[in-house]
C-alpha cells in the first residue's frame, strides 16, 4: 500500500502543470469583463488569458497584440498550414484562432490560461487537451443581453442582430462544459468563477506540487 501511494505522489510531483481554463458564452454575456475582473484581482496569482488571432476588424480602443492579434484572411491561412494553432474556428464570419506555442510554454511554466473562446473551439480543445476545466457563461436573459450589447456601443446594430441570432446556438451547447455561470449580479459571478478556481487549487495533485516537501515531513 505504501509503495503504490509513494509511487503516485512521486508521480505527481513531476506535473506542476498549469491549468487551462476554457470560458465560452454567448456575445455580450460578460466573459470578457469577467475574465478581466479575476486577472485584475489576483495580481499574485500566476495566470493569464491567452490573446487570440482574429481577422475580424478591430473595436475602437482594441490594440493589436493585448485584445488579439489581428491579421488578414492570408495570414492566418498561413498559420493554419504552420499548425500555429491549438484550435480555430469561424464565427460571425471572421476566423480565431488560439496559439498552440505559446499556451504549452506558459502551462508548462505552470501558469493557469484562460481561453475566451466558442464552442467549436471548446470541442477541439477538449480533444487534445482532456484536462482542461470548462466554464460557460450564462446570461440572465435574452432581453439582458441584448441590452448589454447595446450598451457595450461598439457593434453596429446589424452585428447585435447577428450576434443575438447565433447566441441560441452558442446557449444549446451550455451542457457540454463542466460549470455553469449565471451573470446576473457581476460580483456573484465573479465569486462563483473565483470559487471554481480555488477548488480546482485544491485538487491533489496541484496541492502535492506545492506542497509535497511539507506532506514528505508529516509521513516521516
Ligand atoms: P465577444 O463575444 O463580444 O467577446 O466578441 P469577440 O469578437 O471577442 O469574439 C467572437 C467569438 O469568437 C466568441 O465566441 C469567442 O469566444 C470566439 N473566440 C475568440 N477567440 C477565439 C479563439 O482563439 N478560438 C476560437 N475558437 N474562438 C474564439
Ligand atoms: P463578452 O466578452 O461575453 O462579449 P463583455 O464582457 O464585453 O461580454 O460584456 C458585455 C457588456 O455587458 C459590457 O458592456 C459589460 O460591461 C456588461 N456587463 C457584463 N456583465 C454584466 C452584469 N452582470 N450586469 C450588467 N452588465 C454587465
Ligand atoms: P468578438 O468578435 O466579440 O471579440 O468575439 C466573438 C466571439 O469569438 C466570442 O464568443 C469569443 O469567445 C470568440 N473567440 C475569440 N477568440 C477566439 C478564438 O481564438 N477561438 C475561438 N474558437 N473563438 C474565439
Amino acid at each position: 500500500m505504501v509503495p503504490f501511494a509513494t509511487f503516485n505522489l512521486t508521480v505527481i510531483k513531476t506535473m506542476s502543470q498549469g491549468t487551462l481554463y476554457i470560458v465560452s458564452a454567448p456575445s455580450g454575456a460578460g466573459k470578457s469583463s469577467l475574465i478581466a475582473a479575476l486577472l485584475k484581482d489576483n495580481p499574485r496569482y500566476d495566470m493569464k488569458v491567452s490573446v487570440s488571432h482574429t481577422t475580424r476588424a478591430s473595436r475602437p480602443g482594441e490594440e493589436n497584440g493585448v485584445h488579439y492579434h489581428f491579421v488578414s484572411v492570408e495570414d492566418f491561412k498561413a498559420l493554419i498550414e504552420q499548425k500555429a494553432f491549438l484550435e480555430y474556428a469561424e464565427v460571425f464570419g471572421n476566423f480565431y484562432g488560439t496559439s498552440r506555442l505559446w499556451i504549452e510554454e506558459m502551462l508548462s511554466k505552470g501558469v493557469d490560461i484562460f481561453l475566451d473562446i466558442d464552442w467549436q473551439g471548446a470541442q477541439q480543445i477538449r480533444e487534445k487537451m482532456p484536462n482542461a476545466k470548462s466554464i460557460f457563461i450564462l446570461p440572465p436573459s435574452r432581453e439582458e443581453l441584448e441590452r448589454r450589447l447595446n450598451a457595450r456601443g461598439q457593434d453596429s446594430d446589424e452585428v447585435i442582430a447577428k450576434r443575438m441570432e447565433e447566441a441560441r446556438s452558442e446557449i444549446s451547447h451550455h451542457n457540454e462544459y463542466d460549470y455553469v455561470i449565471v451573470n446576473d449580479d457581476f460580483d456573484v459571478a465573479l465569486m462563483d468563477i473565483k470559487a471554481i478556481l480555488r477548488a480546482e487549487r485544491m485538487k491533489l495533485d496541484k496541492q502535492y506540487s506545492r506542497h509535497h516537501d511539507m506532506i514528505d515531513r508529516l509521513l516521516d
